[in-house]
């Protein structure tokens, strides 16, 4: 089974959403997260590749080259430093499949706000992948509670990401 990981933004490029008290940026968390789930995927017997970039057309050039089964986008949100919680984003009926195994693995792993799966049709990297697309929103950045997860719990968070891709190849 291959995955492709792809951490949000550019850590050169584009640092995507910043928390405004600590200046922590979602680009260096999303590749710390990628580099985690790469790790553990690995470990599961999954083929992996990790293509970070600002050029998103080259994002999924480089997962169709791979001829990945599955596509996984890590981001964080932001919106007004309140909300907080967790979404898995998909278009596909099988990404909605793939959106769900992860998301509820998440919410059994850890005590972040259930904030559902989504359909998104304008979705660059889900539009444009041949692979089983999601995009997991692991957390608001900008809220002070959702960081201290990020930066205390992202190990855990990934485990369950890496479990609810496990549970979706089970049941291919
Ligand atoms: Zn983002």
């Amino acid at each position: 089974m291959k995955v492709c990981i792809n951490p949000g933004h550019d850590v050169n490029l584009d640092s995507g959403a910043v928390n405004p008290r600590t200046g922590r940026r979602e680009c260096d968390v999303a590749l710390e997260a990628g580099q985690l789930l790469q790790t553990y995927l690995n470990q599961a017997g999954c083929q992996t590749v990790l293509v970070q970039d600002d050029d998103l057309g080259y994002v999924c050039h480089v997962s169709d080259d791979f001829d990945a089964d599955i596509f996984v986008s890590l981001h964080c949100n932001a919106f007004n430093t309140q909300a907080r919680g967790t979404e898995t984003l998909y278009k596909s009926f099988n990404g909605q499949r793939l959106a769900n195994d992860i998301q509820s693995q998440i919410i059994r792993s850890i005590n972040t706000v259930d904030r559902g799966v989504k359909k998104r049709d304008d979705l660059w990297v889900l539009n444009g992948t041949n692979a089983v697309a999601v995009l997991v929103e692991m957390a608001f950045i900008d809220n002070d509670d959702d960081l201290e997860m990020l930066n205390n719990d992202l190990g855990t968070i990934i485990r369950a990401i890496a479990r609810g891709i496990t549970d979706y190849i089970g049941g291919m």
